[in-house]
């Protein structure tokens, strides 16, 4: 039953068939995601929480993207050896998680989760082609507003528990510049910032200072 609750939870194990829950639920666990836990293998099927996944470049952590309940964390890298990327955990929730070997059985035996396996990794690479088009055009302030905007919907909530510094890490700028941003934004009534934590009070607004690569399917 509390794994039933969890799998509804998660966009991704929401929008499974009957049959494929029926499959995969005996399989999986629930498990504490902790903010600054370096995920470790098999698949993460968060309920609540942010993830940042990242790429290691020599003694640099670059931010490839973040996701919450709307993903699958590991799912791309499933029989992939050494691979460069890992997930940290940005802010603390809780998710279905599944060893390899046991998705791997699961895959193999059931249609649903094959299929689910393939517009996952579709949409991802979707995401990724996007990402790289608004890195490579669009202004960092915009896109500021974007992180903004997907962090909101990666947990659900306006409340937004990351730092400064959090956002200038994965947007490739100085703290600095990114508390003029939260400035202006705070004097336009767009966000409220205190204690760590972003609040967003206009969606609209911070949705028009964006470059518009925010919101999409
Ligand atoms: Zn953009």
């Amino acid at each position: 039953m509390v794994m039933r609750v969890i799998v509804s939870g998660n966009r991704p194990l929401a929008d499974l068939s009957p049959l494929a829950v029926e499959a995969l639920v005996p399989r999986l666990k629930e498990v504490a995601l902790t903010c600054g836990e370096v995920l470790r293998e098999g698949v993460y099927f968060p309920t609540s929480g942010l993830i940042g996944e990242f790429l290691q470049v020599k003694d640099q952590c670059l931010y490839t993207g973040m996701l919450g309940k709307n993903g699958a964390i590991g799912i791309e890298d499933l029989g992939v050896p050494a691979s460069p990327f890992g997930a940290l955990v940005l802010v603390s929730g809780s998710a279905a998680w599944i060893s390899p070997s046991a998705f791997r059985d699961v895959w193999a035996r059931n249609d649903a989760v094959r299929e689910m396996h393939l517009r996952y990794c579709q949409a991802r690479l979707r995401d990724v082609r996007r990402m790289a088009a608004c890195n490579a055009a669009h202004l960092a302030e915009a896109r500021f507003s974007n992180w903004l905007l997907l962090a909101q919907d990666c947990l659900g909530q306006d409340m937004i528990s990351l730092t400064q510094q959090q956002a200038a890490d994965m947007l490739g700028v100085r703290r600095t510049t990114v508390t003029l941003w939260v400035q202006e934004l705070e004097q336009a009534g767009i966000i409220g910032w205190g204690r760590g934590k972003f609040k967003i009070l206009d969606s609209a607004g911070l949705e028009a200072r964006s470059c518009g690569c925010s919101r999409h399917n």
